[in-house]
C-alpha cells in the first residue's frame, strides 16, 4: 500500500511543479474564467491519446480558481455566473478547451445549449471529451 501512496505523492508533487509554467501561461489568472486570486493546478481527467502518456504535463493541466475547480469536478455551481465558458470553449489551449466544453455540456440553460450548438471542435478534441 505504501508504494501506491508514494506514487500518489510523487504524482501530486509533479502536478504542483507545473504551477510555475502554468502561471506564466495563464498570466496568473484562472484559465477558464480569468479571475485572479488563489489558483490551483488541475489535471484534465479522462482519456488521453496513447502518445501523451500518463505523466503530469502542461498539455493536460490548467490553472483554475476554486469555483472552476468545483465546476470541472461536477459540483453544483451557480449557472448564471458561467457565461465565461462561451469564451473559454474556443481556447487554443487544448486542456482549457476540453475543461470548458465538458463543463458547458453540464449546464442546462438556453445560452449553454446555443453555445454548444455553435461550437466547432477538431475531431481529435471531440474524442477526448
Ligand atoms: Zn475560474
Amino acid at each position: 500500500m505504501a508504494k501506491g501512496r508514494d506514487k500518489d505523492q510523487a504524482h501530486k508533487a509533479a502536478v504542483a511543479a507545473l504551477g510555475k509554467n502554468l502561471s506564466r501561461r495563464a498570466k496568473s489568472k484562472c484559465e477558464l474564467c480569468e479571475t485572479g486570486g488563489k489558483l490551483v493546478v488541475t489535471e484534465v481527467a479522462g482519456p488521453r491519446p496513447e502518445a501523451a502518456g500518463d505523466d503530469p504535463s502542461e498539455d493536460w493541466a490548467a490553472l483554475l480558481c476554486d469555483r472552476c475547480i468545483d465546476l470541472v469536478a461536477g459540483k453544483k455551481v451557480d449557472t448564471s455566473a458561467l457565461r465565461f465558458l462561451e469564451t473559454a470553449m474556443w481556447s487554443e489551449l487544448r486542456p482549457v478547451q476540453i475543461l470548458a466544453v465538458r463543463a458547458l455540456r453540464t449546464v442546462d440553460t438556453a445560452w449553454a445549449r446555443e453555445a454548444n450548438d455553435g461550437l466547432y471542435l477538431d475531431p481529435e478534441v471531440e474524442e477526448l471529451l
